[in-house]
């Protein structure tokens, strides 16, 4: 894909996070948040091989589904406008007033599309499908978040861009797909640290390996997922939340959203203070985005 050409800043910076709280280990910022103002950058990651296969398959159109605050509505309209599709975006739920992110992906040219929650669960099955073709005509469907196998050889090429030796890799888990690909870019040795975002969602773990089975024909067991750190559910946010993310903002004049970084900023710290991490430990935390424009 022509990743110069659409503007992307590839590989990712990687960064040394100075901290007096991180005792014996070493911890890095993989800033996949600055990859492109407008499309997240696991969000990139995971559309790179399934928008060139989208190509392959000779469709123009891309559909997919989200919240309405979903990033990944934001990024594919963002990746279609870029890279030439016309981008259908199914919300969930009733229409309500615009919030920035879908204005932002109707500015990019997507048509927005409500479909009420009790179908929007049903999305997956054939006739719920059929019907959006009926009224669409031929598209490329994207799933929910974008995690298909194709987000595995994508994210996998975040590890592949650091240079520097590490031991283990922290990321946010939603639906799994970057844990997925990160694990499978791994050296022996390596491991991978997702931290969920979502309340009670112990599927997750069956989902990172259905993923790793359909991208790589195998399931690797070098990484684990952290359920403790989801601060009361999707998108909620706890005063502890808030009080780390105050803190880290001024220690280190950064930002993290607090529905998927925020989170696993907080799980790494906390994981350093119980002193999870041996010592001399090599840590690498994924910044996978960076907090909508406009929020608190
Ligand atoms: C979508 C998203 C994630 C979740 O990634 P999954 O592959 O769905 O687990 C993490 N971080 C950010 C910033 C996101 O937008």
């Amino acid at each position: 894909m022509r990743e110069l050409e659409l503007g992307l800043q590839l590989p990712s910076p990687l960064q040394d996070l100075h901290d007096d709280r991180l005792a014996g280990v070493r911890l890095f910022l993989k800033r996949d948040d600055l990859i492109h103002p407008e499309v997240t950058g696991n969000k990139w990651r995971k559309l790179k091989y399934l928008l060139a296969d989208a190509c392959a398959s000779r469709a123009s159109t891309l559909l997919t589904f989200g919240g309405a605050y979903s990033n990944h509505l934001r990024a594919t309209a963002a990746v279609g406008r870029m890279c030439g599709f016309t981008t259908i975006g199914v919300v969930r739920g009733e229409e309500e007033p615009h919030n920035a992110m879908l204005d932002a992906a109707m500015s990019d040219g997507m048509q927005l599309h409500y479909m009420d929650r009790a179908t929007y669960r049903r999305k997956a099955d054939p006739e719920v499908i059929d019907a959006l073709h009926r009224r669409f005509g031929d598209f490329y469907l994207v799933p929910e978040g974008g995690s298909t196998e194709f987000a595995v050889p994508g994210c996998r090429e975040l590890v592949d861009e650091i240079e520097q030796p590490f031991d283990v890799i922290a990321c946010p888990v939603g639906t799994g797909g970057t844990l997925a690909g990160i694990a499978a870019g791994l050296a022996p040795g390596q491991r991978a640290l997702g931290v969920s975002v979502l309340k009670g969602a112990a599927s997750l773990d069956d989902d990172v390996r259905s993923l790793q089975l359909d991208a790589t024909g195998r399931v690797v067991g070098n990484w684990s997922i952290e359920h403790r750190f989801h601060c009361g559910g999707f998108a909620r946010r706890s005063p502890e939340l808030d009080e780390f993310l105050g803190d880290f903002d001024r220690r280190h004049g950064l930002r993290l959203d607090h529905v998927y970084v925020g989170k696993l900023m907080l799980a790494v710290f906390a994981l350093i203070s119980e002193g999870a991490f041996a010592d001399g430990s090599r840590v690498v935390a994924v910044v996978t985005g960076r907090p909508p424009a406009g929020s608190g």
